[in-house]
């Protein structure tokens, strides 16, 4: 090696809260509490709470690559979490709050998570199975809810841990490969998989958000997380807009159309991040109630396809700029962006919409080909179809837990994304179908798979397929097709069914009787041909 390279500086978390500090101290962070109140406090504050819970941790004898699990809301503690946890090099793990109580239970005992830090509102969805899991040693609250009492042993309460705890800390996080972060996304199976971050991998990650070219925000913008903060990170916007100094604005739980538009309004959001059912819940209430959100300058949608029409009834209404990209939790999100480029300036507005409608082009950092069913590379020429495949600095190269896992991760080193696609010449992808038998609802999974194997073993089931229709506010909604044993089946009795396992939001709104369910040459239900029949209406 020469002598003289460049300083070997690791990639860890640390250094976004620390630049933070130095650089935009006095910049706020604010929350929208349960009762309605706005909490603000500074990044200076945030440094601070940072190097507490460091303490907290190390007195709740969490140690270097042990799981931490969150179960909240998009608030300030949140946040803390964020960075306290993998800066004690620990792993946070984001629980997604929607999940049924097994399933929770499942990923909570798959992970290992030794601690739980739990939003007041929410403890109610946990209380039930606390005292079943396997590896959690103490679960801690914060947002407590007055009056609610809880009997649970093991249960702490952040601020008098955080009250007893000193700001003198020396981060835990030396080196850029360490675990940084555990996110579980929905499958094909009925185990959820784990993706795990390290340092490294989400610092380039950030850096990749902070991209002119991708979302690109800088101090002085004012950034609206809508995503959750359990669904895929939140898109990387804690971590960037942190280390850029902008404004955060936390929703907290109002994540209904209405509290949105007067968050925006009176706090002058200028990027706005949610899957298309926010945005399209928020349209309708700006049409029934006009609120000023011209501070828009960025109305980034991702999660599932953002519809033409809504890009465009956003501009047009309210002249808002929407951004669509393509993320997965695999990519720590973010995959792709659709913003117009030098070639698309001659365009009229309806060609630019549809060039916004797209899933977009490659952010620089990410690596992507499509390729047939035996794996040879198909051409970029906007008409060929095939599986996209990516790989670059923020793409899982395996599953928690799941080595020599070549249904997901090709021999050469590319992730299977199961999104079928077609790519132009100029490197704008455009997806068309889905290999994943998956419902997308309101940008949260539900699994077809699990839902059938429920369905059919109810006594007057003899055969079910589950597959997605769309729906115009969730994006997906799940029909499920029955052929009963014998004489017929109640719709609402397999839904009671259901919901003894899942989810309310993962019923079927619909249920089509049939007599057979159509097979493929190969003796699979033939989703494509169910698809075509009732999601399509083609045959
Ligand atoms: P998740 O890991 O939950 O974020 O889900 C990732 C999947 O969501 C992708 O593989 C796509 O199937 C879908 N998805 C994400 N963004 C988009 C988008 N902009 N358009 C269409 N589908 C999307």
């Amino acid at each position: 090696m020469l002598a003289g390279l460049m300083m070997d500086y690791p990639l860890t978390l640390n250094t976004i809260v620390e630049h933070a500090r130095r650089m935009t101290p006095r910049k706020p962070i604010k929350t929208k509490l349960p009762d309605g109140s706005w909490h603000e406090y500074s990044y200076a504050d945030l440094h601070r709470r940072v190097r507490q819970l460091g303490n907290v941790l190390a007195a709740l004898g969490v140690e270097p690559g042990d799981r931490v699990a969150t179960f909240a809301w998009n608030n300030y503690q949140h946040l803390e979490f964020y960075f306290g946890i993998p800066c004690a090099g620990a792993v946070v793990h984001t629980l997604n709050v929607r999940l049924s109580q097994e399933q929770l239970k499942a990923i909570i005992d798959h992970a290992e998570d030794k601690v739980i830090f739990v939003d007041g509102s929410l403890l109610p969805l946990i209380e039930p199975i606390a005292e079943r899991l396997e590896t959690v040693e103490h679960i801690v609250i914060f947002n407590d809810v007055a009056g609610r009492d809880c009997d649970l042993p093991n249960l702490l309460h952040y601020e008098d841990l955080m009250a007893a705890a000193s700001d003198e800390y020396e981060w835990r996080c030396a080196d850029e490969n360490m675990a940084q972060g555990l996110c579980y996304t929905s499958g094909t199976t009925g185990m959820p998989k784990g993706v795990l971050y390290s340092h490294r991998s989400m610092m380039l990650h950030t850096l990749g958000v902070l991209q002119a070219a991708a979302l690109g925000p800088t101090e002085a913008d004012v950034v609206l997380p809508v995503v959750p903060q359990f669904h895929a990170m939140a898109w990387g916007l804690p971590y960037a807009a942190t280390w850029v100094g902008a404004s955060i604005v936390m929703p907290g739980p109002h994540l209904q159309p209405a509290p949105l538009a007067d968050m925006i309004e009176s706090e002058r959001v200028t990027i706005a991040a949610g899957v298309p059912t926010i945005w399209n819940g928020l349209y309708h209430e700006l049409r029934s109630k006009p609120r000023d959100i011209s501070s828009i300058t960025q109305l980034v949608v991702g999660g599932s396809a953002m519809p033409r029409g809504l890009i465009e009834a956003y501009e047009r209404d309210f002249g808002v700029n929407v951004v669509h990209a393509w993320g997965m939790t695999e990519l720590s999100p973010i995959g792709s962006v659709a913003k117009l480029q030098t070639q698309h300036q001659d365009l009229d507005e309806g060609g630019r919409w549809d060039i916004k409608a797209k899933q977009g082009y490659f952010v620089p950092g990410v690596d992507a080909r499509i390729v047939d069913d035996a794996g040879a590379e198909l051409p970029w020429d906007g008409e060929t179809m095939g599986e996209l495949q990516v790989r670059g600095y923020w793409v899982a190269g395996q599953y928690y837990q799941r080595e020599n896992d070549h249904e997901h991760f090709t021999a050469d080193g590319w992730f299977r994304t199961g999104d079928v696609v077609m790519i132009d010449a100029n490197g704008f992808m455009t997806i068309t179908d889905r290999t994943k038998d998956l419902v997308k609802s309101g940008g949260e999974w539900i699994s077809s798979v699990d839902l059938e194997n429920m369905l059919i073993s109810h006594a007057d089931v003899l055969e079910a397929a589950v597959i997605a229709v769309p729906d115009e506010r969730w994006g997906e909604r799940p029909l499920a097709v029955i052929a009963p044993l014998d004489g017929g089946c109640d719709a609402a009795a397999l839904n009671a069914y259901l919901l003894e396992r899942f989810p309310k939001f993962w019923l079927p709104d619909r249920y089509v009787i049939v007599d057979e369910i159509p097979k493929t040459g190969v003796g699979k239900m033939d989703k494509k041909a169910l698809r075509q029949r009732y999601a399509e209406g083609k045959l």
